[in-house]
């Protein structure tokens, strides 16, 4: 009876909280800014939009085998943004060969745009590297990069989609 009891008033706390929370404009915001912008779309909707590797990538945490991406020894001046919803997310200032296989670039194009996660999944520990916009999972980002930051985030060219620089065409 005791366990009923505060069950009820944890849900009805619950409840005062979440309601609570969608109310108000003066209430404090709890999430980041920029989620609030997030592109949420079903498993079904993505697979519809994507194409298949972009789909894998982005959606179900694969990895594309190296030197087989439409980026890793690509050179264009511009700017890779997310293939999922375009999110902009790493410049080709940035982008460096660490002969890896996969495109690598030593920082994103402002950190707001990615968020990166601790990934514990097969036997190792890194950092993975998401979109912040829709959370497709991009790849990964490892210290032993370039300068000036010392870092090499790693991404899968199925992640991205590439628009060419317009002003430095001419
Ligand atoms: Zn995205």
């Amino acid at each position: 009876m005791k366990m009923n009891l505060f069950l009820a008033l944890f849900f009805s706390l619950f409840i005062t909280y979440q309601h609570s929370y969608a109310q108000g404009k003066d209430k404090e915001v709890l999430l980041p800014a920029d989620t609030t912008n997030k592109v949420r779309k079903s498993d079904k909707e993505w697979k519809a939009q994507l194409t298949a590797n972009a789909y894998q990538v982005l959606r179900k945490h694969g990895t594309e085998r190296a030197f087989t991406g439409k980026y890793h020894d690509f050179k264009g001046k511009g700017t890779y943004v997310c293939a999922g919803c375009g999110n902009p997310l790493f410049s080709s200032k940035t982008k460096f060969d660490s002969g890896t296989g996969w495109p690598s670039f030593y920082q994103p194009v402002t950190k707001k745009n990615v968020t990166e996660l601790v990934d514990k999944s097969y036997g190792m520990e890194r950092v993975e590297v998401q979109c912040s916009k829709c959370d497709g999972h991009l790849g990964h980002v490892f210290e032993d990069g370039p300068e000036p930051t010392g870092l090499r985030y790693c991404i899968n060219s199925a992640a991205l989609q590439f628009q060419e620089d317009q002003v430095s065409k001419k």
